[in-house]
């Protein structure tokens, strides 16, 4: 059974418990984080914990925790739960005050909620799936305005991804305006000749640790970057196409709505930032 945290203590999962009046679970008034563990270390925690911070001032939510303790919290939730490979997931809602209401709660009588847990998963870098490829569907982008925010209101995501296996696909891609924003769960690359494409960012899309990082060791890499939005022709067309998130690191995308992408086989500029992205995130990590 794992050990979770919930608002200062550490205990059994069965026995964490959160008020039926909590905003999260009313009204979606939340933001989370998950940051990845591999070799049983944080990878970007710096990074995780800075849109985190984010995500809490633009929704003028107070933030309940320091950044050392975070920092403690994750390292002890690792520690007892033994992960090697896997995941933190961390969650902040505005707390549970007395009532439902519209209204924002007082923040010196309601109290944030804070939560968080572990996901084991061994195998998580070294992915069958990152050899394979996975392929996705294109769908429209029915998400409210502020994506850039990590709140918890995830159902448009989930559905999606719930299309996506009717489809026998692993993911969708969302579209507004004929362009592509993003995966559900992920940001969104193409690749013509030795050009990485990747959506700018903008209110229209999480602003991704992952995505920051591979951009970063690319243009260290000599690599040409476009920050720029493309079509689902244009991806179709590529030569490459991959993912970016925090559990899926550098994901190749091999098919799009059923037309392969490039020789519909993992390209080797996704293969070449997975490893770099490994390399450097396990040198870095805390
Ligand atoms: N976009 C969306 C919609 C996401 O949910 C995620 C993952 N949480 C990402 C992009 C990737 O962000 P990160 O690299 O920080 O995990």
């Amino acid at each position: 059974m794992r050990t979770v945290y919930v608002n200062g203590d550490y205990l059994p999962e069965n026995e964490a418990k959160v008020s039926i009046f909590d905003r999260g679970f009313l009204m979606a008034d939340g933001v989370y984080e998950v940051t990845s563990v591999l070799d049983g270390k944080l990878i970007d925690f710096a990074g995780h914990a800075k849109r985190l911070e984010r995500s809490l001032r633009e929704l003028d939510m107070p933030h309940p925790v320091v950044l050392p303790d975070l920092l403690d919290i994750h390292r002890e939730l690792v520690r007892l739960n033994e992960i090697n490979e896997g995941m933190i997931y961390l969650q902040i809602t505005r707390g549970a005050p007395d009532d439902r209401d519209f209204v924002f709660p007082d923040p010196e009588t309601t109290k944030p909620t804070v939560v968080l847990f572990t996901q084991n998963k061994p195998g998580l870098a070294d992915s069958p799936a990152a050899r394979k490829g996975i392929k996705v569907i294109s769908i429209e982008d029915q998400r409210w305005a502020r994506r850039d925010i990590k709140t918890v209101q995830l159902l448009f995501p989930s559905m999606g991804k719930m299309m996506a296996k009717a489809a026998g696909a692993d993911d969708a891609w969302m579209v507004e305006d004929g362009h592509v924003t993003e995966g559900t769960s992920n940001n969104a690359y193409i690749v013509k000749g030795s050009t990485i494409i990747t959506r700018h960012l903008g209110n229209e899309i999480l602003h991704g640790i992952t995505r920051a990082a591979v951009l970063r060791f690319a243009r260290e890499a000599q690599m040409q970057v476009e920050e720029r939005s493309f079509t689902i022709a244009e991806a179709q067309a590529a030569d490459e196409a991959f993912i970016t998130s925090a559990s899926t690191f550098v994901m190749p995308v091999v098919e799009i709505d059923g037309a392969p992408v490039g020789k519909g086989t993992p390209g080797s500029v996704a293969a070449r930032l997975r490893e770099i992205y490994l390399d450097e995130s396990r040198k870095a990590a805390v």
